[in-house]
């Protein structure tokens, strides 16, 4: 199941699922059959994990029984963040080990936490604002993962069932606030700098997410190539950590890290400038595709 949030005219968002990827459907007009009605009132992909954990397999089920429209193109969406307001935007530093290198720092001996807020959330085709306050923007590609159902001190053996879907996050930085500042508030979370989507694709359709490839482009040209089983600290063992202390909750996103490639990597450094184009893509979730703005003044 591939889910997706649009905009609608009158500023609202309307939740959307297609079972081939290709056509999507409101999921509203799944809830206005019989026996769905708990989907009511539901238009994010957080909003759908939260009413109960088997949210996304009954939906599935119900898209190939029942009777619904033939459907939208995603390309005719206005496209949100697929989750508008997690609760909580995890992300992991440092766990590819080039990227590491890349930025000349050591290997954490323990995942590395840190976060981003929602104001930092935009969707598909997205406008990343350029503050005045850095001259140093940079991209970093990666998986994000969206939790299913609450996940307390859980076990790497079975951390997998945590997990409702997969999608991409751009986790925009600010090299010079990063190093400025003690630690990474501004340096991570300043408006729009967590460009996200396009959709959110279920665990059920992710064979081995090791095999999954992250690439991010920069006008074209090919910045970021790797596969995410070159993660030093896995996904089991990324939620275990996480949740021996912090209870997650169903819609609540864990960005996994990202790998060698990005601006701060190159000599000299390769920042990102006013109207570049960087594309994440990672098959089967698709491409996310970010604008850089002018410099705000
Ligand atoms: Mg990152």
């Amino acid at each position: 199941l591939k889910l997706a949030t649009a905009k609608t005219n009158d500023n609202n968002t309307v939740l959307y699922a297609s079972l081939d990827g290709h056509r999507y459907v409101r999921v509203e007009e799944v809830a206005a059959k019989p026996g769905y009605g708990w989907l009511r009132g539901v238009t994010d992909v957080k909003a759908l994990m939260e009413r109960r954990d088997d949210a996304t397999t009954l939906l599935a089920q119900a898209l190939e029984n029942i009777e619904v429209d033939h459907g939208t193109s995603l390309e005719l969406l206005e496209l949100g963040p697929p989750i508008g307001h997690p609760r909580v935007i995890m992300c992991i530093g440092r766990n590819y080990p080039l990227h590491v290198a890349e930025g000349k720092a050591d290997m954490p001996d323990r995942p590395l936490l840190f976060s981003k807020f929602s104001n930092t959330l935009i969707g598909q085709n997205g406008v990343v604002p350029f503050p005045s306050i850095t001259k140093e923007l940079d991209y970093e590609g990666e998986l994000a993962l969206v939790i299913g159902k609450r996940a307390s001190r859980i076990s790497e053996l079975n951390a997998f069932e945590y997990i409702g879907g997969y999608t991409i996050i751009n986790d925009i930085s600010a090299r010079d606030l990063q190093e400025l500042d003690l630690q990474w508030i501004r340096g991570k979370s300043l408006d729009g700098f967590a460009p996200i989507g396009p959709v959110v694709v279920t665990t059920d359709e992710i064979i081995d997410v090791n095999q999954l490839r992250i690439v991010t482009t920069v006008n074209g040209e090919v910045r970021q190539d790797a596969l995410c089983e070159e993660m030093h600290f896995k996904i089991p063992q990324l939620l275990a950590f996480i949740t021996e202390g912090i209870t997650l909750e169903p819609g609540d996103i864990v960005a996994t890290g990202t790998p060698a490639g990005v601006g701060l990597g190159f000599d000299p450094p390769r920042y990102l400038r006013p109207g570049d184009n960087v594309t994440v893509t990672i098959e089967p979730i698709g491409s996310l595709s970010s604008i850089i703005g002018d410099v705000l003044r």
